[in-house]
C-alpha cells in the first residue's frame, strides 16, 4: 500500500503545490484531528500555504490539541492539493464536498474498510490501526519535519483510535510509532489526563442516565442504548458527551454487539455499533448506507429513534448465532 511509487508520486505533488488544504470529516474524532494538525503543521513548516479546514465544528474533547486555533472553514479560492484524512467516502465532508471541485488534486489517506479509493492519489489501508499511524508513515517516508507538537498530535490520533491500543489492528509497528513518538518529548501522561480523565460533569450525568436506561436483547449479546433530546436537557449534556458510551456497554462479557442510537431529531437517528469477536459491524451498518470498520461503524437512520431500535436490532439479529 505504502509503496515507494506511492511515496515518490506525493513528495512530487508536495513541491509541485503552493496552496495545500488538509480537511477534517464531520463529528470530527480524535484520529482525524490528530491526523489533519499532524500533517498540516509538517506541511505548514515547509514553504507552503496551508489550510486547515474544518467540515464541522470540535468537540470541546479535542480543543487541547496543538494548533486547533488553525482549523478554520476554508476561504481560499483554490487549491492545488487537498489532503482529505480518516475518511470512507467523499459524503463525509458534509458541506466540504465543494473542495474536491476546487482541488487539482486529491490525496486520500484512510484505513476504514469501506473507503472508496476517491483520490488521485490513495493511501488506503484496512489492516493499520489509525490514520494517524499513516501520517507517521508518510512524514517519515517523505522526511517531512516532525516536531514535539507534530508528534503529540499524532499519539491523541493514534491512542484515541485504538482504545488506548487495544484492539485487533494495533501492531508491533503501532508501538515502535508510539516509542518513536517519544523520543519527540511528548508528554504522554498530560496528553492521557485530557483524553480520558477530563469528562465532565454533565456527561456522567448523561452517562448514568442512558445507561439506566438501555436495552438487552438476544441473551444480552446485543445491548442498544439511546440518547434522546429530552435526556441532553434533562442532563444539561450536549450529544458530543455521548463519547464512551457505546463501548462502555460494549465492555459486558455477554455483549456482541452494542448500539447507540443518537436521537439528532425526531426523524434523524445517528447510530454508532461497536462489536467484539465474530459480528461486522461494516456489515451491519452499510444496510443503512453506512460504514466504516469490523468492530466500530456508523450510519444514520431517517426515522424514528423507536422504529431505528426495532430495525438495527433485526439486522443484528441476521448475524448473531
Ligand atoms: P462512530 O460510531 O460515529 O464513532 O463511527 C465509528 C466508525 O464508523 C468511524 O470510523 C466512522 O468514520 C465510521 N462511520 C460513522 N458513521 C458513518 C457513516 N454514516 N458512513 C460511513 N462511515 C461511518
Ligand atoms: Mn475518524
Ligand atoms: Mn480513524
Amino acid at each position: 500500500m505504502m509503496s515507494k511509487n506511492n511515496l515518490i508520486e506525493l513528495k512530487e505533488l508536495i513541491q509541485a503545490s503552493k496552496n495545500i488544504g488538509v480537511v477534517s470529516h464531520i463529528n470530527p474524532d480524535g484520529d482525524n484531528l490528530g491526523s489533519l494538525l499532524g500533517l498540516g503543521l509538517s506541511l505548514k513548516s515547509l514553504d507552503k500555504e496551508v489550510y486547515m479546514i474544518k467540515a464541522d465544528f470540535i468537540p470541546n474533547d479535542y480543543i487541547f490539541l496543538n494548533g486547533i486555533e488553525e482549523l478554520k472553514t476554508f476561504d481560499g479560492k483554490t487549491l492545488d492539493l487537498l489532503f482529505v484524512l480518516d475518511c470512507s467516502d467523499k459524503n463525509r465532508l458534509g458541506l466540504n464536498q465543494n473542495l474536491f471541485d476546487l482541488s487539482t488534486k486529491v490525496v486520500n489517506i484512510d484505513h476504514h474498510i469501506s473507503n472508496t479509493i476517491f483520490g488521485d492519489l490513495n493511501f488506503v489501508d484496512n489492516s493499520v490501526s489509525s490514520t494517524g499511524e499513516l501520517i507517521y508513515d508518510i512524514i517519515k517516508g517523505l522526511t517531512l519535519p516532525m516536531d514535539k507538537d507534530i508528534a503529540e498530535n499524532l499519539y491523541v490520533a493514534i491512542s484515541s483510535d485504538t482504545g488506548r491500543f487495544s484492539y485487533e489492528n494495533v501492531s508491533s509497528k503501532t508501538h515502535e510509532v508510539i516509542a518513536d513518538l517519544y523520543d519527540y518529548s511528548i508528554d504522554a501522561y498530560k496528553l492521557n489526563k485530557k483524553l480520558y480523565q477530563s469528562r465532565s460533569l454533565d456527561r456522567t450525568k448523561l452517562f448514568i442516565e442512558a445507561i439506566s436506561n438501555v436495552n438487552f436483547y438476544n441473551n444480552s449479546s446485543i445491548a442498544i442504548v439511546k440518547v434522546t433530546q429530552k435526556m441532553l436537557r434533562k442532563t444539561n449534556a450536549k450529544m458530543e458527551d455521548t463519547e464512551g458510551i457505546v463501548e462502555f456497554l460494549r465492555d459486558t462479557d455477554s455483549v456482541e454487539a452494542a448500539f447507540l442510537l443518537k436521537e439528532l431529531s425526531e426523524h434523524e437517528i445517528k447510530v454508532s455499533l461497536r462489536t467484539k469477536s465474530n459480528v461486522d459491524a461494516n456489515m451491519i451498518c452499510s444496510a443503512f448506507g453506512g460504514g466504516g470498520h469490523t468492530r466500530a461503524s456508523g450510519c444514520t437512520i431517517k426515522d424514528t429513534i423507536i422504529k431505528a431500535e426495532e430495525l438495527v436490532l433485526m439486522e443484528a439479529k441476521k448475524y448473531m448465532d
